[in-house]
């Protein structure tokens, strides 16, 4: 990869020729060929990584904590090149991916502080001669499936609590984006980090490293982040070994805009929240309800903006939008806004037609609620909107879905804030903000938006078994 300033971080594992290519979205161009294993050769990387996984936590927590500080300071002396390894293989304009080397980084520091910190509990008991403890450990093998659309951050937001917990990590990178995976993992590799701690795997299929994954005994914990089809289907694979499962699956996020909002602040806000990744995120608002009194001002604001935003090659700095991330994803989103337009709804925004792997920033209004652009994940930068009136009945609308991710909504009004706060039914919401991602936070849906909580302590009790110790037979 001659782009790269640090040629260390694919050499070991870029191929001539024989194994899964990767393809610039922009111009569907090869930019490289990386290794593909195996079933075989994947089963017996989880044999390595569980006699990883047992060196690595009997090391002390704060040599392991110290480790994973290495590779956060090597991941942000890297982060040019890491950026245009997203911008390359995801299409991701060039500064949300610096941004989003950011953030990735940001959960290892984060973890490596948090991980000192798993603290067991001692309980008062009920008789004298007893003492009742609990402490905490680590699960023993995990392994993840990540998505392409934050081919980084993806991985780091599972691996950082893995490793700081005491697991070993094993992760397969959608075959859409290895390249950032194995890159950040070298990093991790140079920091110290043992390869029977931490690796990356590419199978000849998805299904072929997810049946190991799931059904390996000794994986004993399996976190996924993609489309609910397929978490559902890896988890049911889970359950014939009673595997802890993490599961990050879709979303369907409500945008609610009422008539005592700040306009300005929320049609920032729509954008921010709409059109990062080109709409490709699962915490993209997908579906907005605008209240009557201020439907045509949000509107026409929303409208001068959009049209501002500039659509192209994410190496350009001045690209907002970058490409889809394959011609299929551009059918199926092309697909889903002429089959609402063929029931009524309207294009609001100036129309661009452009050739590629691009769709251009898409207003729908008069969009009939039970149409598949409105009902489903968009994963494109489409935005409908629907008006309302009645607070409660637009609660109803906003919660009729399997989907239970993330939400927003904009009101000055405290009441109405707690109020609105409380009855959507959505793992996060953002109120008067569009970008609700941090590592400080728990990240993770309610329904069939998933279970388990990515970030924040509650990220490295996924990775922590509680035992609980009784000492008996005590003379006090
Ligand atoms: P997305 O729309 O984000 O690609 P997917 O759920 O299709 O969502 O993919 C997310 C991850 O799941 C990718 O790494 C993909 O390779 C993997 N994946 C897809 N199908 C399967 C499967 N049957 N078994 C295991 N992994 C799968």
């Amino acid at each position: 990869m001659k782009q790269l300033k640090n040629q260390t971080l694919l050499a070991s594992v870029l191929t001539d020729g024989k194994g899964q290519q990767v393809f610039n979205p922009f111009d569907d161009s090869l930019l490289a060929t990386v290794p593909m294993s195996c079933q075989a050769k994947i089963e017996h990387d989880v044999v390595e990584m569980e006699a990883g996984q047992k060196a690595w936590q009997k090391k002390p927590v704060s040599e392991r904590c110290q480790l994973m500080k290495k590779w956060h300071q090597l991941i942000l002396q890297n982060e040019d090149d890491l950026a245009m390894l997203i911008t390359l293989e995801g299409g991701k304009p060039l500064k949300e991916a610096l941004g989003e080397v950011r953030y990735g980084a940001s959960f290892i520091e984060w973890f490596a502080e948090e991980g000192r910190r798993a603290y067991g509990n001692t309980i008062p008991s009920a008789s004298n001669d007893k003492t009742i403890l609990t402490v905490k450990q680590a699960i023993g093998v995990a392994a993840a499936i990540t998505p392409w659309n934050f081919p980084l951050a993806m991985i780091t937001r599972k691996a950082a609590p893995a490793l700081a917990a005491g697991c070993s990590f094993i992760c397969k990178p959608s075959e859409s984006t290895p390249l950032t995976a194995f890159a950040v993992t070298e990093l991790a590799y140079q920091a110290g980090i043992p390869k029977d701690v931490l690796r990356m795997v590419v199978g000849e299929n998805a299904h072929d490293v997810g049946e190991v994954f799931t059904y390996h005994p000794s994986v004993r914990k399996f976190s996924f982040t993609g489309s609910t089809l397929v978490g559902r289907k890896l988890q049911m694979q889970c359950a014939s070994t009673i595997k802890r499962t993490s599961m990050e699956l879709g979303g369907n996020a409500p945008f609610i805009v009422f008539d005592d909002a700040d306009i300005d602040s929320a049609v920032k806000g729509a954008i921010a929240s709409k059109f990062r990744n080109a709409g490709q995120t699962c915490v993209c608002a997908n579906r907005f309800y605008v209240q009557e009194a201020v439907y045509d001002e949000f509107i026409q604001k929303l409208v001068a903006e959009v049209d501002k935003l500039k659509v192209g090659n994410g190496l350009d700095e001045s690209t907002d939008i970058g490409p889809l991330i394959s011609k299929e994803a551009k059918q199926r989103v092309s697909d889903l806004i002429e089959e609402a337009k063929g029931r009524g709804a309207r294009q609001i925004n100036q129309e661009r037609s452009l050739e590629g792997n691009f769709i251009a920033p898409t207003i729908l209004i008069d969009v009939e609620h039970d149409r598949p652009l409105v009902q489903g994940e968009i994963f494109g930068p489409v935005l409908p909107i629907i008006r309302f009136s009645e607070e409660d009945k637009m609660i109803a609308m906003a919660n009729d879905t399997i989907y239970g991710l993330a939400a927003y909504f904009y009101s000055q009004d405290m009441n109405r804030i707690w109020r609105v706060a409380h009855n959507l039914e959505y793992g996060m919401v953002g109120v008067n903000e569009g970008i609700i991602s941090t590592e400080v936070a728990p990240f993770g849906g309610m329904k069939q938006s998933g279970n388990g909580r990515e970030g924040a302590k509650e990220g490295l009790e996924e990775y922590l078994e509680t035992k609980y110790v009784c000492i008996g037979g005590l003379d006090r």
